[in-house]
């Protein structure tokens, strides 16, 4: 029999993580005080983050951080996750390339957000801390955190996105389930939500708002912490145990990836599956090419811009250097796949800049008829933002059925779609359209941006 799954024992979960920042040849520029404008330092987020969160966060000298071995006991539950080689796809498309996929979609979130959600909990707890919180739109990050809070023993308070909360009911079961409080916000339990209401009592929640409830709630918390899922530098620090995993297994199965593709939302799982494949170009001269597959609605590599720029809506956030349509820039509400960050992680912003990987841009309808034809040939319901990644993926293997060439292809499946099949329902009906945002609307947003570069 055709091999087609490479498993790899709980002994062989990473004990380290990989540090990207230490290895790139150009450092990503300072994170700013927004008001004096000086580079921030890891102590300035101390009130926010837990400590070794904001530690690893300017890190740029250790390629290595060592996995504590309680919190690799709690990975254990779910990894090593698998590699698995996509024979049926690769039949069905007709192409001679070899597609594996990295499975993130096993992990009792359904997505990769736990490998971050665990380690924060974990640093968390070790720190003394008591409460974790953060926002939440579509509720995986919420849902991740929910059940790493509840595996450390630490209560867990969400604000979740008021029209999310009302749209997405099992999301809101999931994260209860896991023993989390959920707030639909925004809420009257803050300063920032008690404006907001005032001002508007019919006002349907933004994430902007989210945040800026969940940081108020943070900072003025005795033992409480805030959370993020994605974008920042220790969030993809801990997603690179996914990389590292499939290294091995990529051995195993006797190849070496000639393309490694992601989907792109603020880049967590890109840098998860793609830095410990890049180290390889940056010291030996590997040559794998690297693609972040973003949604047309929501283009920050493709079309966005290299400046300063705020992580939130709400402008409260120190500035980062980044790819970034504008911090005020909203994706089109016809606009399912999700990825609907506006901007890119620090790290990547520069190795995008610097030319270490690609990005390309998908429309919404091309990335559910891929993750039809992946659920028809695999037997796995790709999140809708995993679309993406195996839409890139056909593509790339189209162009090996063209060319003859056997080119082997990793992507990651970063989660599965169990609680968001309304977005398929939407393209099985017919009822979905694809949105390309026009350079006038884009240019509408940067330009806020770019008043922050003076
Ligand atoms: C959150 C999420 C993403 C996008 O976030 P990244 O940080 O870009 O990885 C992608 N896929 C799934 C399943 C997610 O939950």
């Amino acid at each position: 029999m055709r091999q087609k799954k490479y498993l790899l024992g709980e002994s062989e979960i990473p004990t380290h993580f990989f540090n990207m920042q230490a290895v790139m040849p150009n450092k990503p520029l300072p994170i700013l005080n927004p008001a004096t404008r000086e580079p921030l330092k890891a102590e300035d987020l101390y009130p926010i983050f837990c400590e070794e969160c904001a530690n690893q966060e300017f890190n740029t000298t250790d390629e290595w951080i060592p996995i504590p071995e309680e919190l690799r006991q709690m990975y254990a539950s779910y990894r090593c996750t698998p590699l698995v080689r996509a024979y049926d796809l690769e039949e069905t498309l007709g192409t001679p390339a070899h597609i594996y996929f990295k499975n993130e979609s096993v992990s009792p979130a359904g997505s990769h957000k736990l490998n971050s959600a665990l380690a924060q909990a974990y640093y968390a707890k070790k720190q003394g801390i008591t409460n974790v919180t953060t926002e939440t739109g579509a509720g995986q990050w919420g849902g991740a955190l929910s059940y790493a809070a509840s595996k450390f023993g630490l209560e867990c308070a969400v604000y979740m996105v008021k029209v999310s909360y009302e749209q997405k009911p099992y999301r809101k079961s999931i994260m209860q389930t896991f023993g989390a409080a959920i707030t639909p916000s925004p809420s009257m339990s803050t300063r920032a939500g008690k404006d907001i209401i005032t001002a508007n009592p019919a006002d349907n929640g933004s994430l902007g708002c989210a945040i800026s409830e969940a940081i108020e709630l943070a900072v003025t918390t005795p033992g409480c912490r805030y959370t993020l899922g994605s974008v920042l530098n220790h969030v993809c620090l801990h997603q690179s145990i996914i990389g590292l995993e499939a290294e091995k297994q990529m051995e195993m199965a006797g190849e070496y990836p000639d393309i490694v593709i992601a989907c792109f939302g603020g880049g967590s799982n890109f840098s998860g599956i793609a830095y410990p494949f890049m180290r390889h170009n940056m010291k030996e001269g590997k040559k794998t090419r690297f693609i972040a597959a973003e949604p047309a609605s929501c283009p920050k590599l493709t079309r966005g811009k290299f400046e300063y720029d705020f992580a939130d809506e709400a402008g409260l956030t120190p500035l980062l250097p980044m790819y970034t349509l504008g911090h005020k820039f909203k994706p089109s509400s016809i606009h399912a796949g999700g990825l609907r960050y506006h901007g890119a992680g620090v790290i990547l912003s520069q190795l995008m800049k610097d030319g270490f990987m690609e990005a390309v841009d998908i429309e919404q309808t091309e990335s559910f008829k891929a993750g039809i034809l992946f659920a028809r040939t695999e037997g796995i319901i790709p999140a809708p933002e995993s679309c993406h990644a195996i839409a890139a993926t056909i593509a790339e293997a189209l162009k090996c059925k063209e060319t003859g060439e056997k080119k082997t292809i990793l992507f990651n499946l970063s989660g599965h779609a169990f609680v968001d099949m309304a977005a398929y329902d939407q393209y099985i009906s017919g009822q979905m359209q694809d949105y390309s945002v026009t350079d006038e609307e884009l240019q509408k947003f940067i330009s806020a941006a770019d008043a922050l570069n003076r």
